[in-house]
């Protein structure tokens, strides 16, 4: 493993590339980036990059992201199957059918998206959004117009209630946060009873009702930064995030909230990226995301929205 990781290190420098690793990536792969962040966070760091390769190790849709802000650069994904069941929850065919039904009706509405969908998806869409701006976002889209929110029903319930916005829902949803069970936090809640509970707005109502905090990985990130002293801190999202977490504010004890399937809630889509496959996809580079034509508007979509 030793080996692997300086193999990876030396060829980053051969062939001139720059990591970007999402939180929910294993902490080994996390530890080599040259940055690590959420999906807004790595969408505006690979504005940045200056080598002529990066590689993503993160899932599909976020890559198709950094190759859109730099059609100039290589774009490589570890592994090309690391997609996200919450970006599949909405294609791009049933999207445009729905948003024709709606006018049709004579709907007059703004469809705004979560950054987790695909770039055909962006480029059905008014906004593109991250759980950090969406409150922002949806405070902009004019009151005489109503809003389509794709594809998180979870996130969008929640953005509802924080805005007092009704949407036209999707009705998309994480696989990893929406098993989460609110039987296990409630009994990790008596045994950790000063615990403090974290949870992304991608859960369900039913986990958000029982959390003391509720946002996306970098206000979580600042949230645990602003107590001085130790604390327990219970995490309801995916248990990777919990190594940042603790390379970042190590003072803190972390505990994940388990799933009711899995115990750890892991993304089974990140974890196809491993570093025997970092190191092939920078020994061969391969494989590489390639540019679509659907990515000119996508691209237009996010920058008017994420970046400007
Ligand atoms: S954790 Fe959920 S939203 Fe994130 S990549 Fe995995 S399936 Fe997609």
């Amino acid at each position: 493993m030793i080996d692997l990781v300086s193999e990876i290190r030396q060829l980053k420098k051969q062939k001139n590339a720059t990591i970007l690793a999402h939180y929910y990536q294993d902490g080994e792969i996390q530890d080599l980036a040259d940055f690590t962040g959420d999906s807004l966070k790595l969408a505006r760091a690979a504005t940045k990059v200056e080598t002529d390769t990066i590689v993503f190790c993160g899932v599909h849709f976020m890559a198709e992201t950094a190759k859109m802000l730099n059609p100039q650069k290589r774009v490589l994904l570890p592994d090309m199957k690391a997609g996200c069941s919450l970006a599949e929850s909405c294609p791009a065919a049933k999207l445009d059918r729905y948003q024709q039904m709606l006018r049709e009706n004579g709907r007059r509405f703004q469809t705004v998206t979560y950054i987790n969908s695909t770039a055909a998806v962006k480029a059905l869409s008014d906004w593109i959004v991250t759980s950090g701006n969406a409150e922002e976002v949806i405070r902009r889209v004019p009151a005489d117009l109503e809003i389509l929110f794709v594809p998180d029903r979870h996130l969008g319930q929640y953005l509802e209630e924080v805005t007092g916005r009704n949407m036209i829902l999707w009705d998309g949803a994480c696989m990893v946060h929406e098993i989460f069970s609110v039987g296990d936090l409630l009994s990790l809640k008596k045994k950790v009873p000063a615990g403090i509970t974290i949870a992304h707005p991608e859960c369900p109502a039913n986990i958000r009702e029982h959390s003391d905090f509720i946002g996306g990985t970098e206000a979580m990130i600042k949230y645990v930064s602003g107590f001085a002293e130790t604390k327990d801190f219970l995490v309801a999202t995916e248990a990777n995030m919990l190594w940042q977490l603790a390379s970042k504010h190590p003072r803190h004890r972390y505990h994940p909230v388990p799933g009711i399937s899995c115990a750890c809630n892991k993304c089974p889509h990140m974890a196809l990226n491993t570093l025997e496959k970092l190191r092939d996809c920078l020994l061969n580079g391969t494989p590489e995301i390639t540019w679509q034509p659907e990515f000119t508007k996508a691209r237009e979509v996010v920058q008017r929205s994420l970046l400007n």
